[in-house]
């Protein structure tokens, strides 16, 4: 790793620019830390034009909302940079950052919010529709196709699930299964909430006009659907820097996540994590409480270890 040039010795480097890391970062500001954001720029949720279910920001551009965060980092003087932090390593006290462009920095502390991936399944034409009719989530996108033909990918771990959900938003639901068996007790459930399934393989999804009106079998039959909810995605974190610093991981039928204690501390010291790379139910408004619960837990650390230095100094101790 380079030696850092400059000014570029931080005492908390967030790693991620999106709800989380912002969040994080504005309370680590208003708490006079020296910060810096260093944000790739891809929020999972930049597919969609409106990002729902946030108290007093329901309905908000995700871009204006990420937006308003920067500009409330400017009084405290919080730095934000657009880079992609490839490695971190214990350094000292701290930690020591490489950048893609080959920046190095250090940080005291550091925030890892750099949120998740969502790996579609392999059906042609869905991604182009990712955000628009092709969807991840009822609680942010059911209100908005409330009523609508509802379409269904079966995840294999949980494969009623979505689609159970679903039926509390649309009468109309059809789960495409796609090879994938139901678990025991779901066919009584699918029953009970009206949803139909469909057990042949998916091909593909069906546009017309630059709508999704069905999606495509095998066998050449489109079965009709204004809208298909993409339960079949898997959510990669984005934890290589984690994984780089040994965080320890957990597994969930979703995917894998950094493990934290309640404040967001991973198993490695000195390293918090908010945000979707925790986990797979963290919406944006959850990435933002965690993000602050992560920045007052840094800077009580870092105020306690400064006073306890301190103290020690002031009794002729040695650390
Ligand atoms: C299509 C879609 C629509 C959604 N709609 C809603 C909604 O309406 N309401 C809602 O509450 N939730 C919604 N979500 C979920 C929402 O996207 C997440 O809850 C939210 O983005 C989590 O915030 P985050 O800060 O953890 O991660 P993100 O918002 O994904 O931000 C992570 C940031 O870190 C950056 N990054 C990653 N790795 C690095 C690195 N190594 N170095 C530097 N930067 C890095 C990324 O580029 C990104 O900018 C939606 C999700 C999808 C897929």
């Amino acid at each position: 790793m380079n030696a850092p040039t400059g000014d570029n010795n931080y005492e908390v480097v967030v790693i991620g620019g999106g709800a989380a890391g912002l969040s994080a970062a504005l309370i680590l500001g208003r708490s006079r830390r020296r910060v810096l954001v260093v944000d790739a720029g891809a929020p999972r949720n930049a597919p969609s034009a409106h990002m729902q279910g946030y108290l007093s920001r329901d309905g908000m551009s995700p871009a204006e909302f990420l937006a308003a965060g920067r500009r409330e980092l400017v009084p405290y003087g919080v730095e934000v940079r657009t880079g992609e932090v490839t490695a971190a390593e214990p350094d000292g006290d701290g930690f020591a950052l490489a950048l893609a462009d080959g920046t190095a920095l250090t940080a005291r502390r550091l925030v890892v919010a750099t949120g998740l991936v969502d790996e579609l399944p392999r059906v042609e034409g869905l991604a182009a529709r990712w955000g628009r009719d092709v969807l991840h989530c009822p609680y942010c996108h059911g209100w908005e196709v409330r009523d609508r033909p509802a379409g269904v990918l079966a995840h294999p771990a949980m494969p009623a699930h979505q689609a159970l959900m679903v039926s509390q938003w649309s009468s109309d639901v059809t789960l495409f299964l796609d090879g994938t068996a139901l678990a025991e007790g779901d066919a009584r459930l699918l029953a009970a909430a009206g949803v139909r399934t469909v057990a042949d393989p998916v091909a593909g999804i069906a546009v017309e006009d630059d709508r999704l009106t069905g999606v495509r079998l095998a066998d050449g039959r489109t079965a009709g659907c204004e809208v298909v909810f993409a339960a079949a995605t898997r959510l990669v974190a984005r934890d290589g820097v984690l994984r780089g610093l040994g965080a320890e991981l957990y597994e969930t039928p979703l995917g894998s996540f950094v493990k934290t204690d309640g404040t967001g501390l991973t198993s490695v010291p000195g390293v918090w994590a908010a945000g979707n790379v925790t986990g797979p139910n963290e919406q944006v408004v959850h990435a933002a409480a965690a993000g602050y619960r992560a920045g007052t837990a840094i800077n009580a650390e870092l105020l306690m270890d400064d006073l306890t230095a301190r103290a020690d100094a002031a009794e002729g101790r040695t650390g």
